[in-house]
């Protein structure tokens, strides 16, 4: 998927600031932060989104939250709260079409969301 923005950040062809890495997974800060706080966790592997998760991807989205509770917990904002959320298609606002999930904190959140 070489025209995939979040596929030439896992190859490292496009640069982010990359925040925590292993062999499935990568994060780093959103280039137009929401909140104090406001981490992407993408898996390296290029699936679409939500709708394309397949039942082989249960390890991999499994690990994608145990990095998301390592991240709040490393970024300070475990106990005072954060939110992980997905967009998913046009009414939810999705823009990049790799799967990728917010990870959001340091502030008090809306609810329900805008
Ligand atoms: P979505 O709207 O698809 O849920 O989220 C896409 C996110 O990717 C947005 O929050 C946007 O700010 C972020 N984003 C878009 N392009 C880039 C980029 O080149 N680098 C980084 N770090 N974030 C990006
Ligand atoms: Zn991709």
């Amino acid at each position: 998927m070489s025209e995939c923005l979040f596929c030439g950040i896992v190859d490292g062809k496009i640069k982010a600031n990359i925040v925590y890495r292993d062999d499935a997974v990568v994060a780093f800060k959103d280039i137009n932060p929401r909140a104090p706080v406001h981490i992407l966790i993408i898996p390296c592997k290029h699936i679409t989104g939500v709708l394309a998760i397949e039942p082989d991807d249960g390890a991999l989205v499994g690990h994608i939250f145990q990095v998301a509770a390592q991240l709040a917990r490393d970024q300070g904002i475990a106990e005072s709260g954060f939110r992980v959320v997905v967009n998913s298609g046009a009414d939810a606002g999705q823009t990049v079409f790799h799967l990728h999930y917010h990870l959001l904190g340091g502030r008090q959140m809306a609810w329900p969301p805008g």
